[in-house]
């Protein structure tokens, strides 16, 4: 089994912004129970297009404020150099000094008029606009890109976004854990040397989950899948079953020397604080 040993893991955690003041309000308890796991840092999600534009700018200096260490997305789809660089500049000016890179998905019926196509074009803009200043991490997919037509072409292009300066990368979520090991197989096999850090994603809710899982192309297995759906409308049992299962995973992650994890959070803190203290996770990280 592959394993990267010689990093030393570190631990994250990824919000949305909220788009209401209840949400805003809901967030900052979020924020203030999982800062009490001394995370490495939280991550905020933008919309491609813009669309969540200052509600990320918002919410990343908010974290900042409060002491913590913000790491915004940036999607790149739609946006114009100026605008990227006006984002990029305001970062700087605050002292966030990691940024997540994505190419972003086009919000359905807005026009693609923007002057990037692919995530690698955007991690070579912000070296050649900021040097060294920002850490960049990628998204890497172990089960594919939906879009991509086969396995090695998306490798090819996951490659192009390492050569153009990536310092790391954060996987899609995934259940099938051979899918990540041969993933990172695949690029020791290309070339390719980075941290590849797992996303995590708890399981909550089943109808959700595949509504997601449906979009992005992460697979549920049938076994997880059949499980779920036998569950019903019963939330609590798929909460307890869905933590046991997501432990269990993370467990064999670590054992193996992955260099961390990424908690794709929904914004909840308790689902990703369960599976944390089952695995008595000491962090470190700052
Ligand atoms: P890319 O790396 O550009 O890849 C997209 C597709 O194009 C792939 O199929 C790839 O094989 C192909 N490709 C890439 N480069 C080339 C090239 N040079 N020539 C030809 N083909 C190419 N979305 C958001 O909108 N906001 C977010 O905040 C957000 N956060 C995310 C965080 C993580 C950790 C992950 C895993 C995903 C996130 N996404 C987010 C979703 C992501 O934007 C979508 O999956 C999107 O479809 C692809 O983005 P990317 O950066 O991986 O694109």
């Amino acid at each position: 089994m592959h394993s990267q040993k010689k990093y030393t893991p570190q631990f994250s955690f990824e919000f949305f912004p909220p788009k209401t003041a209840e949400g805003e309000k809901k967030l900052r308890v979020t924020r203030d129970e999982l800062a009490k796991l001394n995370p490495k840092y939280f991550s905020v999600t933008f919309g491609a297009g813009g669309s969540t534009r200052q509600g990320t700018i918002d919410t990343v200096l908010e974290i900042q404020q409060a002491g913590l260490s913000a790491a915004p997305h940036l999607s790149c789809i739609g946006s114009t150099k100026e605008n990227i660089s006006k984002i990029l500049n305001l970062y700087r000016e605050n002292n966030i000094n990691r940024i997540v890179a994505l190419r972003g998905d086009m919000p359905s019926g807005m026009q693609e008029t923007g002057e990037f196509r692919y995530a690698n074009e955007l991690v070579e803009f912000i070296r050649k606009e900021s040097g060294d200043h920002f850490d960049i991490e990628v998204a890497a997919y172990p089960e594919t890109h939906p879009q991509a037509h086969d396995a090695q072409s998306d490798l090819v292009n996951f490659k192009r976004k390492v050569d153009a300066g990536a310092n790391s990368a954060i996987t899609q979520y995934f259940y099938n854990i051979d899918a990540y090991f041969m993933f990172l197989e695949s690029c020791e096999k290309a070339g390719i040397d980075l941290p590849v850090i797992p996303g995590i994603m708890p399981i909550t809710n089943y109808t959700q989950l595949a509504r997601f899982s449906d979009m992005c192309g992460a697979e549920i297995p049938r076994w997880l899948r059949k499980h779920l759906q036998g569950f019903g409308d019963d939330r609590e049992s798929i909460k307890a079953f869905g933590e046991e299962v997501v432990t269990r995973m993370c467990e064999k992650l670590l054992a193996a020397g992955v260099p961390g994890l990424h908690f794709y959070t929904m914004n909840q803190s308790a689902p990703s604080k369960a599976i944390w203290n089952n695995l008595g996770i000491k962090t470190s990280n700052k």
